[in-house]
């Protein structure tokens, strides 16, 4: 019985210093800094992306920071520290070895400002769904699962990485798909947006898969 007790009274105990260890957790710049490579190294691997292009970055909870990966170095080889983090203006708040932010952060920050909801984007060059963006239609929705979890990705046109003009392209696009948590870029790629890290690979992820899908059943012949 005296044991029975201990035990019931120390859950709330319990629950409440694992919250803590959470919310410090959350807090915790290095914990960002490590799934930011993490999910970047994923996406290099997972064929995505190649080169030194993409990028990814993540909203810092309960603060006006995010990190982004570096200009110049695959997403393939990011490793913790030299991602960096700058405020919503773009200024540099840590940064290592000089590394400068991704070209392409002033689109990242838009996106942030005009979606409080997104709390990290992956932008990518996958192959299938960036030759589908030369279409400049949205991409087909073969399957189910990307009808659910897609719900609708628009085509924005094509300008020059890391333009202004491809930075308004991008907010307009958001705008006028408020709904959708990814966007084709016309002969360049996609911008996947996510509650967090993972989630944004993920939709990454299913983009990439259904427009393989789609362009497979484009190639199978209807029925005679
Ligand atoms: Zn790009």
């Amino acid at each position: 019985m005296g044991v029975y007790t201990i035990v019931t009274s120390g859950v709330p105990c319990i629950q409440k210093l694992v919250k803590k260890f959470e919310r410090e957790e959350m807090n915790d710049i290095s914990v960002y800094r490590k799934e930011l490579s993490e999910f970047s190294r994923r996406a290099f691997y997972r064929g995505l992306v190649g080169g030194t292009g993409g990028n990814l970055s993540v909203r810092v909870r309960d603060t006006n920071t995010v990190l982004v990966t570096p200009s110049g170095i695959s997403l393939g080889d990011v490793v913790p520290e030299e991602n960096i983090l700058v405020n919503l203006e773009g200024e540099i708040l840590e940064s290592s070895k000089g590394l400068r932010p991704s070209k392409e952060t002033g689109f990242h920050l838009a996106a942030y400002q005009l979606r409080p909801d997104v709390g990290a984007i992956a932008h990518v060059h996958p192959p299938y769904a960036t030759a589908y963006s030369n279409k400049m239609a949205p991409l087909p929705l073969a399957t189910v699962s990307a009808r659910v979890n897609l719900k609708h990705v628009p085509c924005i046109e094509c300008f020059l990485p890391g333009s202004s003009e491809l930075r308004e392209s991008v907010i307009e696009g958001i705008k006028k798909n408020p709904d959708s948590p990814c966007i084709l870029m016309k002969e360049h790629g996609i911008l996947a947006m996510g509650r967090d890290l993972k989630h944004a690979y993920y939709i990454a992820d299913l983009t990439e898969d259904t427009a393989k899908i789609a362009y497979i059943e484009a190639t199978i012949p209807p029925k005679p």
